[in-house]
């Protein structure tokens, strides 16, 4: 008796944890290579832990529900103001109250095809339609989705970069289709990979917020700051959009940890940096080896590259896993020839490298 849509979920499958596979191998943890999740290969930063430990006398009280200090801490490094901010448990749970507080049964959210998994899981889990747009070239058209939009159409979801594919749409791109959208439908514009890029014609959601009061820009902590764990997200949107989503919000969904932690996140400009250069570096090196290869590749503005092995990449994928390097496989968003490898540490996108190199993919 679930309610309509849940009998028609898809589960969301997480990377193999490093735990399990060391276990099936007989391997010590800190022999697997994990590129699976878009995680930071760079480790917490020393800020971060310094927080945490400050917090951790005060763990038998409830978080504060409104997340002042951080809320106040994003505000002024982002020139908003804090009525403009929405909490999440990483941004998952945003992209969740979003989908709670303006899609239901008779509605529909619109979104590409190879978009971000957990799109279509809310929107189904509210009783909601699946409005799916087919990509161009792996990227979104955004053409073909304003002209999708219909009168039951209540929420737009944009990746950019998109996961899984790493493509990304320019300013002029992003304005056009937003003066095709009609008022009274919300675009969440996620942009959970936002600090990799270094375009410049990105759009910089949250600068772009002004023009358009049915925005909502999605970001996380879990990426370039490194907090994948304590699921830190948020939202940022005009006042009266964050009010309803607020009001909907459970009240203690984000924990003291994980704001302490944010907090000095967003202040360790250092950490950031590295994790920015690392990533760059990182790509570099994985395309090298791909071109050498002759593999072909989605190119990325994210930490992550997926890579088109030309042929269903099932066994491809458990040879790696033989050889203790977990990457993502995303056959479940209709790709089976490719596979998914996120940027890690020089070390470990050499292992990835090696496993590549050895491995027989001709004929
Ligand atoms: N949006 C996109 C496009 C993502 O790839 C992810 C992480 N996989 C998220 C949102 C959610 O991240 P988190 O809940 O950790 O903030």
């Amino acid at each position: 008796n679930a309610v309509p849509g849940v009998a028609k979920l898809h589960p969301y499958l997480p990377g193999k944890p490093v735990d399990e596979l060391a276990r099936e191998l007989g391997l010590d943890p800190k022999d697997i290579v994990k590129l699976a999740s878009n995680e930071n290969p760079l480790g917490p930063s020393k800020a971060v832990l310094t927080a945490i430990e400050a917090e951790l006398s005060e763990l038998t009280r409830y978080p504060d529900g409104n997340g002042f200090e951080l809320k106040s801490a994003l505000s002024e490094h982002f020139a908003l103001t804090a009525e403009q901010i929405t909490l999440g448990n990483g941004s998952n749970d945003v992209l969740d109250l979003i989908a709670r507080t303006f899609l239901q049964s008779g509605t529909n959210a619109v979104f590409s095809q190879y978009a971000f998994a957990v799109y279509p899981i809310s929107t189904q889990a509210v009783g909601a339609d699946l409005n799916i747009v087919p990509a161009r070239d792996y990227a979104h058209n955004l053409d073909a989705m304003a002209a999708a939009i219909n009168a039951q159409t209540r929420v737009v979801f944009l990746a950019n970069p998109n996961n899984p594919t790493g493509t990304m749409f320019d300013v002029a791109e992003f304005k056009s289709f937003m003066s095709k959208v009609p008022e009274d439908v919300v675009v969440v514009l996620d942009e959970a990979y936002s600090e990799y890029v270094s375009d410049e014609n990105y759009p910089d959601g949250i600068e772009l917020l002004p023009l358009y009061p049915n925005l909502i820009v999605t970001r996380t902590f879990s990426k370039a700051y490194g907090l994948a764990s304590l699921r830190v997200g948020w939202a940022a949107s005009a006042p009266e959009i964050a009010d309803l989503l607020n009001r909907v919000r459970q009240p203690f969904n984000v924990d003291s940890l994980a704001l302490a932690a944010a907090k000095a996140a967003l202040q360790d400009e250092e950490y950031l940096a590295a994790s920015k250069e690392l990533n760059s570096k990182g790509m570099a090196q994985i395309i090298q080896a791909l071109e050498a290869r002759g593999l072909g590749y989605i190119p990325s503005k994210g930490n992550f590259i997926t890579v088109d092995f030309a042929r269903e990449t099932s066994e491809i994928n458990q040879s790696f896993l033989k050889q203790g390097v977990i990457l993502r496989p995303v056959a479940n968003y209709g790709m089976p020839n490719h596979l998914r490898v996120s940027i890690g540490t020089q070390e470990e996108n050499q292992r990835f490298i090696d496993v590549l190199n050895e491995m027989e993919l001709d004929g």
